[in-house]
């Protein structure tokens, strides 16, 4: 009889459960939150009041892992987009639209969470334990052979289990309680940008339909307006959410009209100008100390019988939508090494090292861009200096110009190529002839969608000015 427990029933612990569902007798969730019938807010998932997409890997992960997860997804109102249509200033030129396949699927969170989890619950193998929360694991040095866990009426108890499996996300305490086996230490990797979300739900206004495109104006390094950055996106019944976003000193604010003046200073105002259209349905919620952490579980000496998934081995800054397709995905690697394996020794660390090289491309690509903000906090060495930041620069040209350049780009950003794809022989090539056609105007570029035709901008900054240091 082998049981798994699971801790956190979130994205990444309910996606855990459907890949250990075939291979244990039992599956034990255990959450501490009372997890709501519908999709419905909830203490423990405070970033579901902020805008989530979720990538074309993690949707394809999900899809692999809880068959018809997606169909059930569209057919509750969430939004397919492809990742080469949304309206996107990067952080240097506005993007061309193109046709590649990559896409995101754009919903609450709300809703995601409740479909992969009813999805999970309903095959009758999981068994939920919500209300509960984890406070330790059980074992020694050699072995997690459990954990303890504390009801709502303050009792404790052990669940004993083969495979103990940590998806408790951001507030995850492995590492002390791994400490507290004398396991470790977990060596932790950190980059601040001391980014914090402002976000909010709006009625979409009458005049625009379902096929509303998803608008994205990226943070730049810098400071003030031009660091700060936004994302209005679809999401089911009607609505769009939006998320206004800035590094530490540049803090979007919560008073009703900074906050639209805010969007309405970025580096094009036209969020601010679609805000201004559209009435608001909740209250704003913001979301600091979004930083990017890395647990090195794969490189440190662990007991069998204990892995860890999702935002409780790596937390990425929210801006790039990565996380839940990381989850995802990491908990499919869980299943594709069962199915290798079995139960045997060893399947802990290799899952671990699966799930590392999953995080490793999206990693990259985040503190990559986040490494030159201002003030970044970091206890990372980096190498390469402005030589990098120069060739960030033209590649993001190249990208916004090139079409097949920016498909490539897409599918490592949606996690359906991996990172290593973008030093190809063409890349680099086309990164060397530079672009071939003068940036888009914003003008040129908000007029690719006639739905956005009619937004009058309150500012509009035409030909954004080259970076005193960019290469071309
Ligand atoms: C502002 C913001 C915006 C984001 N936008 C995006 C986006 O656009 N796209 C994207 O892919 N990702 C995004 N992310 C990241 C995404 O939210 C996470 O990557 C994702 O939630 C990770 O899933 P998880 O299951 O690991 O953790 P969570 O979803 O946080 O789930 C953890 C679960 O564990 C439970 N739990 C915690 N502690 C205990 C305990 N001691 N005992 C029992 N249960 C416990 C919690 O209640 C929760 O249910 C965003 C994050 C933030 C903060």
């Amino acid at each position: 009889m082998t049981t798994a427990l699971v801790l956190g029933g979130g994205l990444a612990g309910m996606a855990a459960a459907a890949a250990l569902a075939p291979h244990v007798d039992t599956v034990i969730v255990v959450e501490s939150d009372r997890l709501p019938a519908g999709p419905e807010p909830r203490r423990g998932l405070p970033q579901a009041h902020h805008n989530h997409v979720l990538m074309a890997g993690g949707a394809k992960a999900l899809d692999a892992l809880l068959p018809g997860t997606t169909a059930r997804l569209y057919e509750a109102g969430a939004h397919h987009r492809k990742i080469g249509r949304f309206l996107l200033l990067g952080p240097d030129v506005w993007s061309r639209c193109s046709d590649g396949d990559a896409f995101a699927i754009t919903c609450s969170r709300h809703l995601v969470d409740h479909t992969v989890r009813s999805q999970a619950l309903a095959g009758g193998k999981v068994e939920l334990i919500d209300g509960t929360k984890v406070i330790g694991l059980v074992g020694d040095q050699s072995r997690v052979t459990g954990a303890r866990v504390e009801a709502e009426d303050g009792a404790v108890r052990v669940i004993r289990a083969d495979l103990v499996v940590d998806a408790t996300g951001s507030r995850s305490k492995a590492t002390q309680w791994l400490t507290d086996l004398r396991v470790g230490p977990v060596k932790e990797d950190l980059l601040d940008t001391g980014l914090a979300y402002v976000g909010r739900t709006y009625e979409q206004p009458a005049g625009f339909g379902a096929d509303f495109p998803g608008v994205l104006i990226q943070a730049r390094p810098g400071s003030g307006p031009e660091a700060a950055g936004g994302a209005l996106m679809p999401q089911e019944d009607g609505r769009w959410i939006v998320a206004l976003m800035g590094p530490r000193g540049n803090h979007p604010p919560t008073d009703e009209a900074e906050f639209l003046a805010f969007a309405r200073a970025m580096r094009h105002s036209v969020i601010g100008d679609l805000l201004a259209e559209a009435r608001p349905v909740t209250p704003m919620r913001s979301a600091r100390g979004l930083a990017n952490r890395r647990r090195h579980f794969d490189r440190a000496r662990m007991p069998e019988g204990f892995l860890a998934l999702g935002d409780a081995v790596m937390i990425l800054s929210p801006n790039f939508g990565t996380g839940m397709a990381v989850a995802a995905m990491g908990a499919l690697a869980l299943r594709t090494q069962l199915e290798r394996s079995g139960f045997g020794p060893g399947l802990a660390r290799r899952v671990q090292k699966a799930v590392a090289g999953i995080g490793a491309g999206p990693w990259q690509m985040a503190i990559t861009n986040d490494r030159w903000f201002p003030g970044v906090e970091t206890n990372l060495k980096l190498s390469g200096g402005d030589g990098q930041r120069k060739f960030g620069v033209r590649f993001a040209k190249v990208i916004a110009d090139n079409p097949a350049v920016a498909r490539r780009m897409q599918d490592i950003s949606a996690l359906v190529a991996p990172l290593s794809t973008m030093m190809s022989p063409s890349m680099m090539f086309a990164v060397m002839r530079g672009p071939q056609r003068p940036p888009l105007t914003a003008a040129e570029a908000i007029g690719q969608f006639p739905q956005l035709a009619s937004v009058r901008p309150g500012a509009a900054p035409g030909r954004l000015p080259e970076p005193a240091d960019a290469a071309q």
